[in-house]
């Protein structure tokens, strides 16, 4: 789902992953309505995925589990594409630019800790792509360190607190996003 919120489908898929990868955009507005907060850039354009990444690592976790014991879906299409991905962040980390585009590592930093927390076959894997810039591997540990503290449980106050000092954390202006 894209920041927007809306969703792409692609043609590709099977009709089993069709209805796990439905099943996750519903799960995502569910666990919104049940509490989960997400956060919202004000403005267009700007920090919009950084904000999808954070909502995403906030609620994946959740998320997956969710789908699995309470509806027995599985989510091997997501974790499939996520797996996927890392050879494609691997090079936009070593891209020449990417050194100088703090946004762009912040996002990849975050995304980096949603797949490590959701697959942890590939910790390893994760770890030695996190290491290889200094920056993502910053972002990528103030994520597991403060975004891990929100559960499903944790109250409205608890998350938006963590969530501001995240952003803090890595230098991104709190008023920037809508809490929803
Ligand atoms: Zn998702």
């Amino acid at each position: 789902m894209y920041p927007d919120e809306s969703i792409v489908m692609c043609e590709k898929v099977s009709k089993k992953e069709k209805i796990e990868a439905e099943a996750h955009e519903l799960m995502h507005i569910l666990l919104n309505k049940q509490g989960l907060l997400r956060v919202v850039s004000k403005y267009e354009g700007k920090n919009e995925f950084l904000a999808m990444e954070i909502n995403n690592a906030i609620s994946h976790k959740i998320l997956i589990s969710r789908l699995r014991n309470d509806y027995n879906i599985e989510s091997e299409l997501h974790l499939k594409e996520n797996t996927n991905s890392l050879s494609t962040i691997l090079r936009n980390i070593e891209e020449p630019h990417s050194n100088n585009d703090t946004n762009l590592l912040k996002e990849i930093g975050v995304r980096l800790y949603d797949i490590y927390r959701t697959i942890s076959e590939i910790e390893k894997e994760i770890i030695e792509i996190v290491s290889t810039n200094q920056l993502v591997e910053s972002f990528f540990q103030m994520a597991k360190e403060i975004l891990s503290r929100i559960t499903i449980d944790s109250s409205k106050e608890v998350q938006l607190k963590t969530i501001k000092l995240f952003l803090l954390e890595i230098d991104v202006e709190p008023r920037s996003f809508y809490y929803q």
